[in-house]
């Protein structure tokens, strides 16, 4: 399977991450990369395929702001990265995007997801390792994989979050769409529930969004991934969400995977994007799932055996010692 990877996408790394009340490291790290790259065959240079394809999917102030603001904070006299603080209450006045701190509010979910002067450039080649990733696939390979780091499947339209700026799956998906293919699924097996993969194709009927993930009554993203989303208007029913307790092992998440797989078989895909974490795994630090490096290749199968073209774009995995065989393992078993 030819992967894809382009070593701008290191050069984003924060230094610190608002984290359970206090700053700490920031766990999504350029050393993950580097451990997936290191325990794959030589991954391919992405190919640049222009903002256009990111415009596509993202607004365009959005995107800006992602060039933009590490210069203008820093102009601003703030120390450190750039990090939402202050955050705009929906309803009442309007929002006035005039300071940098306020944008910073305003398209940003979190406080985890710092930007440097370096993030818009790596999240850029992210996105392209994805769309080189579609290249392949429409050139008649049965399925590719694109090494997205900085990942994608927390950001929105409009917002970036759970470190992720430019989400690199509903990209490719929207590429997949204004190229031709009539329908895309997205399977989303991370640890996360992909809030905004799921906000990007909510209405949509062409794109079906299904995601196992942790029960967000107990992890984050918290507001989103209950089973009653189901998607609205054009989109009702095109979005499968199949929540776990923390606990759960492979037993458990096989089941929810055929129920998902079964969904997406009778959407009938021209294309099935996984976005594929390994934060899943039993020592994942910030997670709760316990599956094994070994079930790995089990999950991959399963999917497999669907025979849809296929491209898997990494997302969470935050054991960074194990991270390389875990997502060998995955393509291996693919
Ligand atoms: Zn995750």
């Amino acid at each position: 399977m030819r992967g894809f990877f382009d070593p701008r996408q290191l050069a984003h790394a924060p230094a610190l991450e608002l984290h359970n009340g206090g700053l700490i490291a920031y766990a999504e790290t350029p050393a993950r990369a580097e451990m997936i790259r290191a325990a794959l065959p030589a991954l391919e240079a992405a190919d640049d395929h222009g903002t256009a394809p990111i415009l596509a999917v993202h607004d365009a102030g959005y995107v800006d702001f992602l060039q933009t603001a590490p210069a203008r904070w820093a102009e601003a006299g703030r120390a450190g990265d750039v990090m939402g603080y202050i955050w705009p209450i929906v309803g009442r006045r309007p929002v006035r995007l005039d300071r940098i701190d306020a944008l910073a509010g305003r398209y940003s979910l979190d406080a985890s997801t710092p930007l440097t002067a370096d993030t818009w450039g790596a999240a850029y080649w992210s996105a392209q390792s994805a769309l080189s990733a579609l290249d392949a696939i429409r050139t008649g390979d049965r399925a590719a994989f694109a090494l997205c780091r900085p990942p994608g499947h927390h950001a929105g339209r409009d917002y970036l979050g759970g470190y992720c700026h430019l989400n690199n799956a509903a990209i490719a998906a929207q590429a997949g769409i204004d190229g031709g293919m009539a329908r895309v699924a997205i399977l989303d097996v991370d640890y996360h529930h992909g809030n905004g993969t799921q906000d990007i194709f909510w209405t949509r009927g062409d794109v079906f969004y299904a995601s196992i993930h942790a029960d967000p009554a107990t992890d984050y993203p918290f507001y989103w991934g209950h089973a009653d989303e189901i998607g609205e208007g054009a989109g009702e029913g095109a979005t499968l969400n199949l929540p776990l307790p923390r606990g759960s092992a492979i037993d458990a998440f096989r089941k929810a995977l055929a129920q998902a797989l079964a969904a997406i078989a009778s959407f009938a895909p021209d294309l099935a994007i996984v976005s594929f974490g390994a934060d899943t795994y039993v020592d994942d630090p910030i997670s709760g799932f316990a599956i094994q490096t070994g079930d790995y290749a089990m999950i991959a199968r399963d999917i497999a055996e669907c025979g849809w073209p296929t491209l898997i774009a990494m997302e969470g995995g935050y054991a960074v010692d194990a991270l390389g065989r875990n997502v060998a393992g995955f393509l291996a078993g693919f």
